[in-house]
């Protein structure tokens, strides 16, 4: 059976496996993204090639290769890509790799074929591959981390496009986002929006448990307290989560009526306060959507939240190589 490499490279940590065709994970495993706060391209790409082949040559990775030949390596990472040239144009969190020509050193370094593919994108394909889009053919991924990230499977394909969901304006005039816009459901429905949302409200001296959280120190808040909070009956907390719920809504009601799709699958770092959301979602996208485009979608959990985008990246690559050698095939017929 053939193997591939997924790598999903992220502002913080970078995520491997290798992976059989079916999507049986065979060896994983996560460290510090090397070259993280490096200052131009020629620094970071040679410590991401470093990496990797760390990762080829653990004993783990090495036992489940064996004598089998790698059919590939699928590299995911946040930003706008640019997939005829296989660069990276924008990065949000690692400005460094901006514009380096990261397929042709990979291609080189390891003489295998390379997909460079944006990190929720290889997440949606993650969840197509092997994940809660396996029976599905027309679905968004969203990735409710950090920031919100979103991917887009269309008639069973991965579609190729930025797919930047959380810069899509759902309030005019509203809260800035990093991208340099005002009003993006990033900025209202996301973990960065959370903590946004907490400090302001305790800066204007709203009563909450979480003035008493984080020693005393607001500006230490995560999503995370405030989903603690939320659980203990807060109702600052309780109003937050339900707020970025009600975006989170909007948002997929627009994308309801943009692409008459079957489901919607939300992964990301924040899934544990699904319980806390859900309801809210389902209510405010029913509430806004066509009624024939709403009444069948689906709003379910990721299944693939440890390594979904690794495991996607190097789902992705095997179609990728399946498509060119049907190509080949064609064209010997
Ligand atoms: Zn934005």
């Amino acid at each position: 059976m053939r193997m591939a490499i997924g790598m999903d490279i992220g502002g913080t940590n970078t995520k491997f496996v290798l992976a059989a065709e079916d999507g049986t994970v065979l060896s994983s495993f996560q460290r510090p993204t090397l070259g993280v706060n490096s200052k131009n391209k020629e620094e970071i790409v040679p410590l991401l090639v470093k990496s990797l082949k760390e990762f080829i040559a653990k004993d783990r990775t090495q036992a489940a290769i064996g004598s089998s030949a790698l059919a590939g390596i699928g590299i995911g990472i946040a930003g706008l890509i640019d997939r005829r040239n296989g660069t990276v144009l924008q990065s949000p969190n690692i400005t460094a790799i901006n514009g380096a020509p990261l397929r042709s050193i990979f291609e080189q370094e390891f003489k295998l074929p390379i997909v460079i593919e944006n990190d929720a994108n290889i997440y949606a394909y993650g969840e197509k591959w092997v994940g809660a889009g396996k029976n599905f053919n027309n679905f968004v991924v969203l990735t409710l981390g950090t920031g919100l990230g979103g991917g887009y499977i269309y008639n069973g394909r991965l579609f190729e496009g930025p797919l930047e969901i959380g810069h899509m304006t759902i309030v005019p005039n509203g809260r800035y986002c990093p991208c340099g816009s005002y009003g993006c459901l990033e900025s209202y429905a996301s973990g960065r929006a959370i903590i946004d949302r907490a400090v302001s409200s305790l800066e204007k001296g709203t009563e909450s448990l979480l003035m008493k959280c984080c020693e005393g120190n607001i500006y230490k808040i995560t999503p995370e307290t405030v989903f603690k909070n939320a659980l203990d009956g807060d109702s600052l907390s309780r109003e937050i989560y339900r707020e970025a719920g009600q975006f989170l809504g909007m948002g997929i009601a627009n994308l309801i009526n943009l692409l008459g799709i079957e489901a919607v699958i939300i992964g990301g770092g924040l899934l544990g306060a699904w319980d806390l959301l859900v309801e809210e979602i389902k209510k405010e996208s029913i509430k806004r959507a066509l009624k024939h485009l709403a009444s069948d979608v689906q709003i379910i959990k990721s299944e693939l939240t440890k390594d979904a985008g690794s495991i996607g990246a190097a789902g992705l690559l095997f179609s990728k190589i399946t498509e060119a050698d049907s190509c080949i095939d064609l064209s010997a017929n």
